[in-house]
């Protein structure tokens, strides 16, 4: 939907994100933020020229602006009038995976009688959003279960041990900074630092840095899919 005329004037409350969607509250809605695969947000003095890449400005009554830098306009902004999670981007989204609603119950309800690989069931955003393939990848090695797996085959306590390493696994990412992967860098323009520690991910080939067998590459619904054979049952 287009943004009406009327936010003009009106004030961003706290800003939050859900999914991978920045949500910027305004007193009639929200501004939902997409920043694609290498979109970013900068808070600059009104006055800074926009560059070739600066694609929207929300300009500030403090004389400054917030400004949304895109190169490869993967990224979007919409408007939503209240309720704004009824907005079509929003709708249907599992829990946040570090919410207390992501839990072993919770997967084993959704697990249930699918066929669907384990890895591919977390992949889903319907399941559970924030679960990109390399995090898929390192916590199923950390809870030692083979991606392939059909979810419905898992017992209860195996899906627990998969909601545990989902959430340790992000945790520690957010830590270290996020992936280096493509040009992903931080706040203070640095690349993450999270690709050092893969345990899995981009190792296919190499030693299994548990038990030292060589660790397997397949793909998995188009997605690489790297396991230890031996670690991973
Ligand atoms: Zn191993």
């Amino acid at each position: 939907m287009a943004i009406p005329n009327d936010v003009r004037g009106q004030e961003i409350g706290r800003v939050g994100r859900r999914a991978k969607y920045l949500l910027l509250p305004l007193e009639s809605g929200a501004l939902i933020v997409h920043l694609g695969m290498s979109g970013h947000i900068s808070v600059v003095p009104v006055e800074t020229p926009p560059a070739k890449h600066d694609h929207v400005d929300f300009v500030l009554d403090d004389g400054r602006t917030v400004r949304l830098t895109d190169p490869r306009r993967f990224g979007s902004v919409h408007w939503q009038p209240h309720p704004v999670a009824d907005h079509w981007l929003l709708q249907g989204l599992g829990p946040e995976p570090l919410s207390a609603d992501f839990n072993g119950g919770y997967l084993a309800e959704r697990a249930r009688g699918r066929r669907l690989a384990i890895k591919s069931l977390l992949m889903d955003a319907r399941v559970v959003v924030g679960v990109g393939n390399i995090y898929a990848n390192e916590a199923l090695f950390l809870a030692g279960i083979r991606p392939r797996i059909a979810a419905g085959r898992l017992a209860a306590p195996r899906l627990e041990g998969i909601v545990g390493a989902v959430k340790a696994t992000l945790a520690s990412a957010i830590q270290s900074g996020g992936t280096t992967l493509r040009d992903f860098s931080g706040t203070d323009g640095r690349p993450g630092y999270f690709v050092h520690e893969l345990a899995v991910y981009g190792r296919g080939g190499k030693p299994c840095p548990r038990c030292e067998t060589t660790l397997k590459e397949v793909r998995l619904s188009g997605r690489a899919t790297v396991y230890c054979p031996r670690c991973q049952r």
